[in-house]
């Protein structure tokens, strides 16, 4: 018999469905693997008792017949066909079955077969757990138990269970939900049959003892449906220790996926906003370390983004980040920003080439409120201010181009009145003598012919400003004796030097240059007539003409009134005239240095002048001789151009 149930035995195993053999009193004498695992019990534990206890109690009776007995009786009229029935499996899951049974023998020697065949499109639900039969007692509810379902079945993620086929055994509702697929589809699926080898490779590692985690996009058999879901995993233990399965904790990371989206959408946005800003920006962390810079930040620091992170201003940029870090840290502070904060890269020790920087910092804040840190914003004003400070310069000049103007007109209008004045009395006396027959005297005609002069002489300077600045002023120059011209100029100014001595002093040897004379005649003039000018107390007019190298030297020194320093730069500009010269006490329009000055260097010469004020000032000229010049003067005077 032994050896019979042994050859028995062999054959079950070898079955792929499970099969429960009993015998007469429907006493479970063998089952085979599959049953085995099916049922989730071992032979050993199942031996001797009642099958009915491996299905659930509506089962047990058929009328007044056991379900066996039943099933045995209407052979005939199922003619082989299986009957569905659900079988309970030891931790309380029902399964759907097809049943067939089978008899041999009769009385004490009758052996019943029952064929299980497992039907996955139910919804298995689980039941309380049996008891070991061998304790003998019903099932029993334990608190734990229920405890434990309603921790399965309201949990927020999806729950399956599975044994070592690995079969779908089990599965609450959220997994359904999660998975797109009924419950009565989930279960009884093979794990196998999903075709996902990361899943598999979870579900391997269960059965071997471990957990594992899964992470991908789960496809619903059915409406394939794609899911982005995170599942773990982790073994199932029978009483015996031994693996039995595992259970999936399934996690629809859909939504969290959606808002890790939408967070690097906006992160995107914003590190691309914080990239090409036209400001400097940068962020620190309430110990006030940069965690983010931008490339304008890190220009003006003078170090790459990433040597910034992590580090404080004090170390990123030494002495001239303590500025910066006193800025942050009353905004760490207060809690309240610190707007466009003016710093001078130099003033504060800031390496790198001076600039001028306006600074902001605000407080950043999470949405409930705490301290995340300071958000800088630094702009380089240095374009800017030297904009605005060269719009303030052309402005005042064109203030001063103005005044300068309208003193000019008032001034013009005075000078060319003063001759007239007395030019017309002179001609009234003139008539009236005439009239009366007296005698004319020729020094009052000499006088009135100084003031026609006089204008005349302003006229054409006004004439020759306006050439040179229309760049008309023509020069027509020659071999020129610059010893002759001085002393032809000064001979000329006899008639004027009124109680001034006019001393010259001049070298043995010729001086030649190549010049215009005539122009040359009215800059030596101009620089004499202002000596005599402006020394109101008389003295000595002191003209030198010397050679030095290639250069003709000619100064005029006169020990009048002086210039002030300031000034001296700006007597050769147009319309200029110092401020120690009054209309009242000086006549002039400002023209003669500015029309000299033109001349002589566009002769590639030199115009300066030394002065001290109340001790009078020294003209100085100086033009390129003439090389290879002739040693004896030209036989005639230079010819003369009228202008
Ligand atoms: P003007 O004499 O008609 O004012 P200039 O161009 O010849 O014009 O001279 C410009 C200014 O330079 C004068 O107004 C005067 O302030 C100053 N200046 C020129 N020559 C002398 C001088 N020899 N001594 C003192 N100041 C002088």
């Amino acid at each position: 018999m032994a050896a019979a149930n042994e050859e028995l035995s062999a054959w079950l195993d070898a079955a792929v469905d499970p099969w429960i053999a009993c015998d007469s009193h429907e006493h479970v004498y063998l089952i085979n693997r599959a049953a085995e695992r099916l049922l989730g019990w071992t032979r050993e534990q199942l031996q001797g008792h009642p099958v009915a206890e491996l299905f659930p109690q509506q089962f047990h009776h058929q009328g007044d017949q056991s379900l066996v007995r039943y099933l045995l009786s209407r052979r005939q009229a199922l003619g082989g066909r299986p009957t569905k029935v659900l079988a309970r499996r030891r931790d309380g899951v029902e399964v759907l079955v097809e049943l067939t049974v089978g008899t041999s023998g009769e009385g004490e020697d009758e052996r019943i077969v029952l064929s299980l065949r497992r039907l996955h499109e139910v919804i298995d639900t689980i039941r309380e757990p049996m008891e070991p039969p061998r304790d003998g007692g019903e099932a029993r509810r334990t608190s734990g138990d229920d405890l434990y379902r309603l921790v399965v079945e309201n949990a927020p993620l999806g729950i399956f269970h599975y044994d070592t086929t690995p079969i779908i055994t089990a599965c609450n509702e959220r997994l359904a939900t999660i998975v797109g697929t009924p419950k009565r589809v989930v279960v009884g699926l093979n794990l196998m049959s999903l075709r996902d080898e990361q899943l598999m490779a979870c579900v391997r590692e269960t059965l071997s003892g471990h957990s594992a985690d899964y992470v991908g996009d789960y496809a619903a058999v059915t409406s394939h449906k794609v899911t982005p879901v995170h599942i773990r995993f982790a073994p199932c233990y029978n009483d015996a220790g031994q693996v039995e399965g595992g259970v999936g904790l399934v996690e629809d990371v859909s939504e969290r996926r959606r808002a890790e989206r939408q967070r690097d959408e906006n992160l995107a946005l914003l590190i691309t906003l914080f990239e090409t800003a036209p400001v400097a920006l940068g962020f620190l962390d309430t110990n006030l370390r940069y965690v983010r810079v931008n490339g304008r930040l890190a220009r003006i620091n003078g170090l790459p983004p990433e040597a910034h992170l992590g580090r404080t201003p004090y170390e990123v940029l030494g002495e001239g980040g303590s500025a910066a870090a006193a800025m942050l840290k009353q905004v760490l502070d207060t809690g309240e920003p610190v707007v466009g904060q003016e710093v001078d890269t130099q003033a504060v020790g800031h390496p790198g080439p001076r600039r001028l920087l306006t600074g902001s910092c605000y407080p950043v804040r999470a949405p409930d409120g705490h301290l995340l840190g300071v958000g800088v914003l630094v702009e380089d004003i240095t374009q800017r201010r030297l904009a605005e400070e060269e719009r303030e310069r052309l402005y005042r000049e064109a203030r001063e181009a103005i005044r300068v103007r309208d003193d000019f007109l008032s001034i013009a209008s005075h000078e060319l009145k003063t001759p007239l004045t007395p030019l017309s009395l002179r001609l009234a006396t003139l008539e009236r003598r005439l009239e009366r027959g007296e005698s004319v005297d020729p020094t009052t005609l000499r006088h009135a012919r100084q003031h026609i002069l006089r204008m005349t002489g302003l006229i054409n300077d006004l004439l020759d400003a306006s050439r040179i600045e229309a760049g008309r002023l023509a020069l027509h120059p020659q071999a020129t004796r610059l010893d002759s011209l001085v002393e032809h100029v000064l001979q000329a100014m006899e008639a004027q030097r009124g109680g001034h001595e006019l001393r010259y002093e001049r070298p043995e040897h010729d001086v030649q240059v190549f010049a215009d004379p005539y122009r040359l005649e009215q800059v030596v003039t101009n620089l004499v007539e202002n000596a005599l000018k402006y020394s109101p107390d008389g003295g000595v007019i002191h003209v030198k003409l010397e050679t030095r190298g290639e250069l003709a030297l000619l100064s005029v020194k006169d020990p009048g009134i002086g210039i002030p320093e300031d000034q001296q730069k700006l007597l050769f500009e147009r319309y200029f005239r110092a401020r120690n010269v009054s209309t009242r006490s000086y006549g002039g329009l400002g023209l003669g240095l500015y029309i000299s000055r033109d001349i002589v260097e566009r002769h590639g010469g030199r115009i300066w002048v030394e002065s001290r004020v109340g001790e009078g000032s020294t003209f100085h000229v100086a033009l390129p001789l003439l090389t290879g010049a002739p040693s004896h003067p030209p036989a005639s005077q230079p010819e003369r151009h009228v202008h």
